[in-house]
């Protein structure tokens, strides 16, 4: 089975065109962004995290939070967030309230495009060629829920 690892790669580094450009908020300049997810002000040489940087900062300050806490807490939007879901730049904790979607079946993931059995699924149609990095996990535990639903019984 061939991996495909490397393609993703460059998409990690492909960031949203809004991320690209960032104001100055001492003196509404054009920051530009220098490394480590920092921009900084060519004028005045203030520096600003980027909105992933200041995702991860109160990640690795926190611990992992749900996107919704992450969202009050640093301002930067759901959207976003749900972005670096996908991409598997962060992830949803085990034991959270809200999970995001497969995109194929729709069961809870914490990060990722797809859950394992739909990847395994996409992975034999396609040659057995698979992307590892749209491969999410699904959570084992989820908060204020003891129903275990088997998947047994979806699919038919
Ligand atoms: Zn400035
Ligand atoms: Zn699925």
């Amino acid at each position: 089975m061939a991996v495909q690892k490397g393609k993703k790669q460059d998409a990690k580094h492909n960031l949203p065109k809004y991320e690209r450009v960032k104001e100055c908020p001492a003196c509404g300049a054009s920051m530009q962004y220098i490394f480590g997810e920092q921009f900084q002000c060519p004028k005045c040489g203030r520096t600003e995290l980027s909105d992933f940087g200041k995702v991860k900062q109160f990640l690795e300050e926190n611990g992992p939070q749900p996107a919704i806490i992450i969202n009050q807490e640093t301002k930067v939007s759901i959207e976003y967030i749900n972005l670096l879901l996908r991409q598997g730049r962060i992830e949803v904790p085990d034991g959270s309230e809200i999970y995001i979607k497969c995109q194929k079946c729709g069961t809870d993931i914490r990060y990722g495009r797809y859950c394992p059995d739909c990847m395994l699924k996409i992975a034999k149609s396609v040659n057995g060629v698979m992307w590892m990095d749209d491969v999410g996990e699904k959570p084992t535990r989820k908060a204020g829920s003891e129903m275990h639903y088997l998947d047994r019984m979806k699919r038919g």
